[in-house]
């Protein structure tokens, strides 16, 4: 294939390294969306930036091959986590040593958005005969409310029929593909009591004490079990209540937080009914509010035969030569908002490190070629009509 001769290694490390120099912490994404954007004019393309809130753009650019077909869409995040303690480098500068580049993001997942850009710049270079479109898209604020991936599906690029996201998933072990994601809520639970003297607690209802009664027993909520996924579960995020400045009084007021993992088949409707149940149960005097709160992440599942996946997996295959593992994933990824919400399948894939979301993030850089390569094959196969299904 004549395109694969069009892989640009240096393209690709040189996008790497100037996108880990451009801090892109989740808010401040907007000098690494105009770089983007930049560099996407330089291939030729005319990316937009769609203002997601305030300064916080996404980028989306188009590449079509003239000829009707499917759409697909390339992605990626702008914006990492904040710095957390106990890096042995400056997190903004990009330090290589060996095959490692250390730096905040290089892993999650600027390493992504370099190898898609490459190898959109490889199909751009060598013009292929394929049928359909491209679209190379670059949101903000993966890392917490998904607000970028939100506004993407509000854009043309809705009606993508796939997305491969460059998450650093790389086909094997705790990175295998996921096949399918756990959703999730968030549920935000007001305990009302009754006020009184503290001294005569039993003229009051206690609602810190109710609320303690509820959390204590959360492990009786009852939860689906699914055959790939198994059980959701639930963790206690957040509590608030009583007094704001000393005083000896029985607190009327709290509210919890339970973030609560979904599996296909629990909706908002079915855990808020989950829990009304359970409180019901356990015959509290005060009155309990149950509702959820933003963010909330839709589950799902896709089938190994998506056109996609079985695209991806042939490519995988001829660039590995071996066959890719797939998952059931219990985490939260854009994906919750393509293939969640927006019904668009979804390959998460992309360059090998450690360390994200941690001090000493790293990429593995003999992992960008063969990233590029797998990119590049799943595109021909998928855009190419009939090998890749
Ligand atoms: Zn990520």
């Amino acid at each position: 294939m004549a395109t694969l001769s069009h892989i640009d290694e240096a393209y690709c490390r040189r996008l790497l390294e100037e996108m880990v120099s451009i801090p892109s912490i989740v808010g401040e994404e907007k000098e690494l969306a105009e770089y983007v954007a930049s560099e996407l004019e330089a291939l030729g393309l005319r990316p937009e930036l769609q203002v997601v809130e305030g300064d916080r753009p996404n980028v989306i650019a188009l590449w079509d091959s003239g000829k009707p077909g499917r759409m697909l869409m390339l992605n990626g995040h702008l914006d990492t986590v904040p710095i957390c303690e106990g890096w042995s480098t400056d997190p903004f500068k990009p330090v290589v040593k060996g095959d490692r580049l250390y730096g905040l993001g290089a892993l999650d997942m600027k390493g992504g958005l370099a190898c898609l850009l490459t190898a959109l710049k490889a199909i751009v270079d060598s013009q292929p005969d394929i049928a359909g479109s491209i679209a190379y898209t670059a949101v903000v604020g993966e890392e917490a409310y998904s607000k970028g991936a939100k506004a993407l599906l509000k854009t043309p690029v809705a009606r993508a029929n796939a997305v491969i996201i460059g998450e650093p998933y790389s086909g094997y072990g705790s990175g295998a593909i996921p096949l399918g994601i756990t959703g999730k809520i968030l549920y935000n639970i007001v305990v009302k009591g009754k006020a009184a003297h503290a001294f005569r607690p039993e003229e009051g209802i206690n609602a810190i004490e109710e609320a303690a009664h509820i959390i204590a027993n959360l492990h009786r909520l009852k939860l689906r079990e699914h055959p790939k996924f198994g059980r959701g579960n639930l963790c206690t995020l957040k509590i608030e209540g009583g007094y704001k400045v000393y005083s000896v009084v029985v607190p009327d007021r709290c509210r919890f937080e339970v973030n609560r993992l979904l599996v296909p088949g629990e909706t908002v409707s079915s855990a808020i009914e989950d829990m009304r149940r359970l409180v019901e149960s356990l015959g509290l005097r005060a009155e309990v509010e149950i509702g959820t709160k933003p963010p909330r992440y839709e589950p799902f599942e896709m089938s190994p035969d998506e056109p996609i996946v079985k695209a991806f997996t042939e490519a995988f295959r001829e660039v590995h030569g071996r066959e890719p593992e797939f998952q059931y994933s219990k985490s939260i990824t854009d994906a919750n908002v393509f293939t969640g919400e927006g019904g668009i399948p979804s390959v998460h894939y992309g360059p090998g490190g450690g360390g994200a979301h941690q001090a000493d993030e790293y990429l593995i850089l003999s992992t960008l070629r063969p990233t590029v390569e797998v990119y590049l094959r799943t595109i021909l196969k998928y855009l190419g009509g009939g090998s890749g299904g």
